[in-house]
């Protein structure tokens, strides 16, 4: 058991435990003792641990050439930027080191092409349940009002409808003259793993193109394949976004955010409009450009693509006949199992029993395994995960009756 230190700023409500090693899908903590982790560090270790190509990547670069500048041309830099845009279809990338200044960089691009149409006050309209980031407008975009306690004043020029709503859409942009963009996630990561009705992100698409307002995705974390397609808005027929914003699995731990732009959103940033010291260095766009290499390499969509549909039949399988455990939900490797009570002390009983989950939006363990888990490890973490809710039930149940 490792505990906290009054040294670091106490902003997480971490457990008491602390890994030394990983391989593939598992963890080792300090103790020696093996976990299955099926969260990858919050979707961003989408290849598992201690990737051998990753590891190695990184390594070879790390004594070649770290960091030079924005100042200069960065052949990797550009060699990134041009395998994401062939993978999306979209035309050009800024790249950052987080998800939330991916997520500021889509903001600024919102003004400025706002500004460029003479509105002096652009809007943004952002979703419920969302989440952004934890910078200033980034929390601002957030629709949760926990994030945005004790950080007023919050950032002017956005305003929010419900997801998955596109009446509430479309009239919100009737409302607002000044809307300029559209700022939605195509599966609601911390919101709950609430997965949109089919037709919706080509919906939003629609009345984007109408009105001429920018399409933003935020994909830093569906993206990178967690969905079983390299973006999750490749499984909307005719929809590219103007705007996408990428992190988490991109570098696979490497700290690297990119927003990518397309159609009305190209060029809007110009010289001297944004920077990033760290943004696109040699080492992160080398880790990230092999991280693609090894999905295509390796076959991973495919490995998504094929397991997701056991993963989901497991769970349902060993689940039937709970009656607190509402809805099995995914999208690919975005695992959400919703239930009737509040399960967030299952996070510390998954640990006891060898595998790391989490609880979202107080009722909904969600699971975002690595891609590369192996059939045999997703059965599992299927009957790790269902016996832990069934005992979880089973306990909560004799004492609602006594
Ligand atoms: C994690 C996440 C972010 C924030 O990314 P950071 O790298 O923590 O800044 C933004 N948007 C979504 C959808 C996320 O899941």
């Amino acid at each position: 058991m490792t505990k906290s230190s009054t040294a670091v700023m106490p902003t997480y409500g971490r457990l008491d435990i602390a890994f030394t090693k990983g391989e593939g899908v598992w963890l080792t903590d300090s103790d020696g003792k093996k976990y299955l982790d099926a969260l990858s560090g919050i979707a961003v270790c989408n290849l598992g641990h201690a990737h051998p190509a990753i590891a190695k990547a990184i390594a070879e670069q790390a004594s070649t050439l770290i960091h030079t500048s924005n100042i200069y041309q960065i052949p990797l830099q550009i060699e990134l930027a041009e395998k994401l845009t062939e993978l999306s279809g979209m035309e050009q990338v800024f790249f950052c080191n987080s998800g939330a200044e991916a997520n500021e960089t889509a903001i600024k691009i919102a003004r400025k092409y706002g500004h460029s149409k003479g509105i002096d006050k652009p809007v943004i309209i952002v979703m419920d349940a969302s989440f952004h980031g934890r910078t200033m407008a980034t929390l601002t975009a957030t629709g949760n009002p926990k994030v945005h306690a004790g950080f007023e004043p919050l950032v002017p020029g956005f305003v929010r409808v419900p997801y998955n709503d596109l009446d509430a859409l479309r009239m919100a942009i009737g409302h607002w003259p000044e809307a300029v963009a559209v700022m939605v996630e195509p599966v609601q990561g911390e919101g709950g793993v609430k997965i949109p009705d089919t037709d919706y992100l080509a919906g939003v698409r629609d009345l984007c193109t109408q009105r001429q307002l920018l399409m933003m995705l935020d994909e830093v974390q569906t993206g990178i394949g967690r969905t079983g397609t390299w973006f999750a808005f490749q499984q909307s027929d005719d929809v590219v976004p103007d705007v996408m914003m990428l992190a988490k699995g991109l570098g696979n731990g490497m700290p690297i955010g990119a927003c990518l732009a397309s159609g009305l959103a190209t060029d809007v940033l110009q010289p001297g409009n944004h920077g990033s010291t760290f943004g696109g260095n040699p080492l992160a766009c080398r880790a990230a450009l092999t991280v693609l290499e090894t999905i295509e390499s390796e076959h991973v969509l495919d490995n998504v693509s094929s397991l997701t549909h056991d993963i989901v039949n497991g769970f349902h399988d060993a689940l039937a006949g709970q009656e607190e455990v509402k809805t099995i939900r995914s999208s690919g490797f975005m695992f959400g199992i919703e239930l009737t009570i509040p399960c967030t002390e299952l996070v510390q009983q998954a640990l006891e029993k060898g595998i790391l989950i989490n609880v979202t939006a107080d009722k909904i363990v969600r699971l975002l395994p690595p891609l590369i888990m192996t059939k045999d490890e997703a059965n599992t973490m299927v009957s790790l995960v269902s016996n832990l809710v069934i005992e979880f039930l089973a306990s909560k149940a004799v004492k609602s009756v006594a």
